[in-house]
């Protein structure tokens, strides 16, 4: 039986859905090769979809600018008429992607997300943001401090114009306190790693922090860690938000803490892992877009791990796609146990997130059985750690494998990764993933 029965997909969805193939595949060069591989109609749509292999970014690379692009349109005329535009991706893991960005679609495409959570339903989209992320990431990158009004677009404040946390000064943390208490957003969209830093520094010095209707959070895994920290100082409800610069948004957090599928703009094909490595709920998404006019994008593989819930019934009555419990981190972050067993991001960020010293942490699986963690713990506890590193060597072994080698480093603080963002699992070891699925 095909897992993802469980879940309802109205009518409108299947006709997006044949729409969206059959674009693709009868107009987009990039699919040419994919045609002689589709059973085509008369065979049931679900079957149809699973007979066509995953979209990778090299395929895309491969066949830029054109490729994805419905052939009755030129590229030229779009970026003529400022339909479409280049832009850059900052992936974590693969090498840059240049994709045709459509900001209008883009647009829609997050209005629809907005819909599925109760606190930005009630919004008019757009709506007044702040946003805090890498330089690398949204904004304006600069070396020196730019005054608020110059990092102000349309409705759009940066509070951040750095492109690493190691350059931020007290006075910087202070001047976003300061800003957002200016500016007033209405949703402060963020990097949860780097707001982190932000509700530390807020809790450390007694400050007091500005609210906005809703904190959003995207670019990366939010650790539970950071979570809590940032819970302590805002009263903002914090909502996960989920997808990628090819893929418009996919998963949205509702208020009851389920992730529903943005299924007025994607269809999502789940593919399951072995039982072995937590499969059948836990398994990739591959995406296809819908109402894209300028780029087709079937079963793209995002990378990430994803937890569907057991049942379609979420408290908070919307039934409509995948249901999904939680987004457990990137594939290509997965470490394994010493016996071989894959553990997520989130898996080994639940162990930590129980030790109340940790802010942060890096783990490295050197070998099958050697595993390297750094951690960052609160100020007050630098000096007298080894009741902590006890406690956090405890949490290893019950996930790793008590016959794992650990070794656990405390340091004074971790740097993200060259595109802005943080990695905090790796395996430095090969590993096929295609090899863990079912
Ligand atoms: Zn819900």
């Amino acid at each position: 039986m095909n897992i993802t029965s469980r879940y309802f997909y109205p009518a409108e969805y299947q006709k997006k859905s044949l729409e969206a193939l059959e674009i693709a595949m009868g107009t987009a060069p990039l699919y040419e090769d994919w045609r002689a591989l589709d059973p085509g109609l008369g065979t049931a749509l679900d079957q149809r979809y699973a007979a066509l292999p995953e979209l990778t970014k090299k395929a895309m690379r491969e066949h830029f600018p054109q490729g994805l692009v419905p052939n009755h349109l030129q590229v030229q005329d779009g970026l003529a008429r400022n339909e479409i535009e280049y832009t850059f991706t900052s992936g974590t893991t693969e090498e840059k992607v240049v994709n045709l960005w459509n900001q209008t679609w883009w647009n829609q495409s997050e209005a629809a997300s907005w819909k599925l959570n109760a606190h930005t339903a009630c919004l008019d989209y757009p709506q007044k943001y702040a946003q805090l992320a890498s330089a690398l990431n949204v904004g304006i990158q600069c070396e020196q401090d730019l005054p608020m009004e110059n990092r102000i677009l349309g409705h759009n404040l940066f509070l951040n114009e750095k492109i690493s946390v190691m350059q931020w000064q007290p006075s910087h943390l202070a001047r976003m306190a300061r800003e957002l208490k200016i500016f007033k957003p209405v949703i402060l969209e963020a990097n949860p790693s780097l707001l982190a830093r932000l509700a530390w520094w807020a809790w450390d010095t007694g400050q007091e922090l500005y609210s906005p209707a809703a904190i959003l959070f995207t670019f990366e895994y939010p650790s539970q860690i950071h979570l809590a920290a940032i819970r302590r100082v805002f009263s903002s409800p914090l909502i996960s938000s989920y997808g990628t610069t090819e893929t418009g948004f996919v998963l949205m957090q509702c208020e009851a803490g389920l992730f529903h599928q943005n299924t007025d703009f994607c269809r999502i094909d789940f593919q399951p892992l072995t039982a072995r490595h937590g499969g059948p709920d836990l398994g990739q998404i591959l995406v296809t877009t819908f109402n894209n006019p300028w780029t087709s994008i079937l079963k793209f593989d995002v990378g990430d791990l994803i937890r569907l819930h057991p049942t379609g019934q979420c408290a908070c009555g919307r039934n409509e796609g995948l249901l999904v419990e939680a987004i457990e981190g990137r594939m290509a972050n997965a470490t394994f146990t010493t016996q071989g067993d894959l553990v997520t991001t989130m898996a080994l960020d639940t162990q930590l997130a129980r030790i109340p010293e940790i802010r942060d942490y890096h783990l490295e699986q050197r070998s099958r059985t050697q595993y390297e963690l750094q951690l960052v713990l609160t100020n007050s506890r630098t000096d007298s750690s080894a009741e902590v590193l006890d406690r956090t060597r405890q949490a290893l072994e019950s996930l790793y494998g008590r016959d794992g080698e650990f070794t656990l480093t405390v340091v004074p603080d971790l740097l993200p990764g060259p595109a802005g963002k943080y990695r905090r699992t790796q395996a430095n070891f090969d590993f096929d993933p295609k090899g863990l699925f079912a």
